[in-house]
């Protein structure tokens, strides 16, 4: 399976905590759009490449006219020759989701939403700056519902101003609608992110770890008991609704990102466009893909393999370790001590994350690298 991921950088207002790419505003957004068609046909005219998903992420892809969007799928599949995709999702904002956008995204082929909550309640959506209030949400998921969407939600965990008991409600209320899949990410505070000022300017607070620890531990607890599947540490789904196209980056599939800031991974190498919209549009006019490229060392893949792997339900194969053909010396004392201090568990060849082990994902996974 291959995917193509396309991103528009696009956004009504910055929500605090994101360092994604992206500019507020529409402006630009018809150049940015011209550009995105001349490189789907740079990169796949030079050479086949047959996607079985399709994913518009970004910024917000929902805020863009529906008619920009169908362009750009009509343009993949023209360009790839494929007639469907086994999954076309589209990220999505409540404040966009209009009776005339869903309808409009329908019949273009979207078969997913990926939708943007965070939480239901409005003093958290203020506090971060998201552009829609919990009404809005619910009506937005009702909509889309009924006209049959397949439909993910973000949620949020460990807002310095939400309980305990307002996640575990936020978790009730998402579970309420006909959903297939939530993704529970926690707060964290990156650099270059207005939260980042604001904590400086001491108008906000910091995150609270242990705070957002405890409600790792409750989603996953009030999901896993409602019978979700907890097949990567952030993502739950219903049996049978694994996001595909996500499910491939932590599977090593390949997949082509087209857009600034947009990544490539093709199985030898990793690229990335600029993150700069007027550079990638100047490069693209001049027919020159704008990116620079990383060649993986069979060290690099091999602790790819491990921090991917070990995020997800199906764990890191000791047989599929081996075939990097590097000594496993210092990975074999490393995985001691994580089984030692019941952070991993192995069963035969494989080795897992324990429930307290993923509490510290990235952490074990860093511990077990290879230099
Ligand atoms: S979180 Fe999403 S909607 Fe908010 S600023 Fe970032 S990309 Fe835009």
């Amino acid at each position: 399976m291959s995917g193509i991921y396309i991103h528009i950088p696009f956004c009504r207002q910055s929500c605090i905590y994101c360092n994604f790419y992206f500019k507020n505003g529409l402006k630009g957004s018809g150049e940015l759009i011209e550009a995105l068609l001349n490189e789907i046909e740079l990169r796949f005219n030079e050479k086949s490449f047959v996607p079985s998903t399709l994913y518009f992420g970004g910024g917000t892809p929902s805020f863009v006219e529906t008619n920009q969007i169908k362009r750009l799928i009509d343009k993949v599949k023209l360009t790839c020759q494929v007639d469907d995709f086994e999954e076309l999702t589209l990220e999505a904002n409540p404040d966009d989701m209009t009776e005339e956008k869903l309808k409009a995204w329908r019949e273009m082929g979207v078969t997913r939403l990926s939708v943007g909550v965070q939480s239901f309640f409005d003093e958290h959506l203020q506090w971060m700056n998201r552009a829609h209030s919990g009404e809005e949400a619910k009506r937005a998921l009702t909509l889309a519902q009924n006209m049959g969407f397949e439909l993910s939600l973000d949620i949020i965990f460990g807002i310095p101003n939400c309980d305990d008991h307002q996640l575990l409600k936020n978790l009730e209320i998402a579970t309420s609608f006909n959903i297939q899949h939530i993704s529970c990410y926690g707060l964290t505070l990156e650099d270059n992110t207005p939260w980042k000022k604001l904590i400086l300017n001491k108008s906000y607070v910091s995150p609270d770890d242990e705070q957002s620890s405890r409600q790792f531990v409750l989603c996953m607890a009030y999901l896993t008991n409602k019978n979700w599947e907890h097949y990567e540490i952030s993502n739950y789904a219903k049996p049978g609704k694994l996001a595909k196209h996500n499910t491939s980056y932590w599977q090593n599939k390949t997949y082509i990102g087209i857009g600034p800031s947009a990544h490539s991974y093709d199985g030898k190498t990793r690229s990335w466009n600029v993150a700069d919209i007027n550079v990638y549009v100047n490069a693209i006019q001049s027919k020159d893909i704008p990116e620079e490229v990383e060649f993986l060392s069979d060290v690099n893949r091999f602790n790819e393999y491990i921090m991917t792997g070990l995020r997800t339900q199906w764990g890191i194969d000791m047989n599929e370790l081996k075939q990097f053909g590097l000594s496993m010396e210092e990975f074999n004392v490393n995985l001691q001590i994580g089984l030692n201090k019941k952070q991993l568990e192995q069963v035969g060849d494989k080795i897992y994350l324990s429930q307290t082990g993923k509490l510290y994902a990235d952490a074990i996974a860093s511990s077990l690298f290879i230099a």
